[in-house]
């Protein structure tokens, strides 16, 4: 089983990462599965846990702007700008590498995605540990990512040695990415608005979201819980001609009746940060199908279809 460590832990989770063993991390958005990114092997454990594809390339945790410089081969006007504005924070960058990270990290690629979270544990086991930490979410490839320890016992319990447990994620979906090889271009979003980016740089941040999987590992089925998962408007589940199937479930920002049923705040924010562990919940109760009205508003509204979007999205397999 798990091992599940505390703050004053710290020590022992660093003696792990060093060791070349992978540890789970909380960071604000989701639960991270951290390596050494410098070690091939400790990297390849990540791979090997989640079944992710090596081409796949992740993101590296460190703990400053400062530390950021170490692994890039320049951290231009941009890179700065909004590294003041938004880190520690929901942004990863992609930057062009140098040779410190292992290539087996980043896919093999001559970048790098990397960021500065802003959770208090992660920045203390950032600092102590003093390196990068690769860390993709700490899920089997292509589930829901964890919010929450517990969430990654269920997952990767038998096969995972540790868990920094540090609560539950105050941002709920995952970093926005950000491409700053050339003009600034959005890859995925996330925790941090295209908008209040805009404002920061003084300039429009192109959309890359849009081509085919720009990013690796940018697929359209993600974030995929067990249940079909069916996107809706509030209305088409109160009309009365609207049949519920049996064994459904329905998340919408008031009860609905004739199925399990959870409430959702409608700003993207508070909804961001119960989706997962509802994803979760509609799987431990072995739902066929899941209805679910979006979130209205809110910064952060891009980053929450983007994820229902993919939720909901034709499995691959
Ligand atoms: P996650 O799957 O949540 O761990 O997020 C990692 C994602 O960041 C990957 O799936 C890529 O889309 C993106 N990414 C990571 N590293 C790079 C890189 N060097 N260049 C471009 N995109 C990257
Ligand atoms: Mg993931």
């Amino acid at each position: 089983m798990v091992k599940t460590l505390t703050g004053e832990s710290i020590d022992r989770a660093v003696e792990y990462l060093k060791a070349g063993e992978l540890v789970a991390f909380p960071t604000e958005t989701v639960y991270g599965l951290g390596a050494d990114a410098t070690s091939p092997e400790a990297v390849a454990k990540i791979f090997e846990l989640k079944g992710r594809p090596s081409d796949h390339p992740l993101i590296v945790h460190v703990a400053s702007a400062a530390a950021a410089r170490l692994w890039v081969r320049e951290f231009g006007e941009h890179a700065e700008k909004l590294a003041k504005a938004f880190w520690p924070g929901p942004l990863t960058m992609v930057l062009a590498k140098n040779g410190r990270v292992a290539s087996e990290a980043v896919g093999g690629k001559t970048t790098i995605a990397i960021r500065v979270p802003n959770h208090p544990l992660a920045l203390q086991l950032l600092e102590s540990f003093g390196g990068g930490i690769a860390g993709p979410s700490a899920n089997m490839f292509g589930k829901v990512s964890p919010t929450s320890a517990a969430h990654v016992a269920a997952d990767l319990g038998d096969s995972l040695g540790y868990v920094l447990d540090g609560g539950k994620c105050k941002v709920g979906v995952e970093s926005t990415i950000i491409d700053l090889t050339g003009a600034p271009t959005l890859l995925r979003p996330g925790g941090v608005s295209v908008e209040a980016m805009n404002k920061v740089l003084g300039l429009e941040v192109v959309d890359g979201t849009a081509g085919e999987s720009r990013a690796p590992g940018m697929m359209k089925s993600h974030y995929a819980p067990n249940a079909k998962i069916r996107i809706v408007a509030l209305e088409e589940l109160q009309a009365e001609d609207f049949e519920m199937p049996d064994n459904a479930g329905v998340v919408a920002p008031v009860v609905v009746e004739g199925a399990v049923s959870w409430t959702m705040p409608q700003d993207a924010e508070g909804y961001a940060r119960g989706l997962y562990a509802v994803l979760r919940e509609a799987d431990y109760k072995k739902l066929d199908t899941l209805f679910i009205v979006p979130p209205s508003e809110g910064d952060i509204i891009e980053a929450v279809l983007d994820r229902l979007t993919k939720a909901a999205a034709p499995r691959v397999k």
